[in-house]
């Protein structure tokens, strides 16, 4: 696993300083030495678990998490019946929490942990405090809070107009690009839930992925076989955020 020695412009004193495991995370990655310095210090090391509700609904949101490697957290909505639907889901590309309401404010839905692994945290009002002195690190993150929204309004687009074939093929592209693993670790149950369907119309869909090559699924896995005919296969919508993230952030693409 790499540190932040990763990160190529780095004088050893900030080198020194910085959390072990910071270059996990793009955004972290992409900023300017100076800014990386100012965050330094209110940067702590944190490990995300399966399942962590890391801000629910109604919450204030008091701290950021930025998901490190392979880690994903989920943004929900729940209903009052208390089925949920994934509208956003962010991976080391990103951060969570205080994003576009730069923090404070009680949260609109639940920040949930997809897949574990390590990430960063920090205070959301010392990274305001930060991007209050900085033009170039508030326009990163304010260029950030542009692509996810642009993700929730193609995922509310995609609900509505895509077939559950097409958005499952979608998701299993978001997820790999993310998990840097062929193999997402991930129960067609919780896949389910986070595609708004029920669990026999997920295993109907992923043995037809299957029975075609595209894909091959185990207990609590899927992993992804052929991936250029599971982006022909999927909607156009992870197409279009990621031309859209390309555009907005190339310093963070990958
Ligand atoms: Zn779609």
């Amino acid at each position: 696993m790499a540190d932040s020695a990763e990160i190529p412009q780095l004088s050893d004193r900030l080198r020194a300083i910085l959390p072990s495991g910071c270059a996990g995370n793009r955004l972290l990655a992409a900023l300017r030495p100076a800014d990386l310095a100012a965050l330094a210090p209110h940067l702590s090391s944190a490990e995300l678990a399966t399942g962590q509700v890391l801000f629910d609904a109604g919450q204030d949101v008091v701290t950021t998490t930025l998901p490190c490697y392979g880690s994903m957290v989920s943004l929900l909505v729940i209903t009052r019946d208390g089925d949920e639907i994934e509208v956003a889901s962010i991976g080391r590309e990103g951060a969570v929490g205080g994003i576009v309401s730069a923090g404070f404010k009680p949260a609109y839905g639940r920040a949930l942990v997809r897949i574990p692994g390590p990430a960063m945290t920090i205070p959301t009002a010392r990274l305001e405090e930060a991007k209050a002195r900085s033009p170039a690190l508030a326009d990163l993150f304010a260029r950030y809070a542009d692509v996810l929204l642009a993700q929730m309004m193609q995922s509310s687009a995609c609900n509505a107009l895509h077939s559950i074939d097409q958005r499952m093929c979608r998701w299993l592209l978001s997820t790999h690009d993310r998990a840097n693993d062929a193999t997402i670790r991930l129960t067609q149950e919780t896949l389910a839930d986070m595609l708004g369907v029920q669990r026999t119309t997920v295993t109907a869909v992923a043995k037809a992925l299957q029975d075609e090559g595209l894909i091959r699924t185990g207990r609590g896995r899927i992993e992804i076989v052929d991936r250029p005919r599971l982006e022909r296969r999927a909607c156009e919508c992870h197409g279009q955020i990621e031309a859209h993230f390309q555009r907005m952030l190339p310093e963070v693409a990958e």
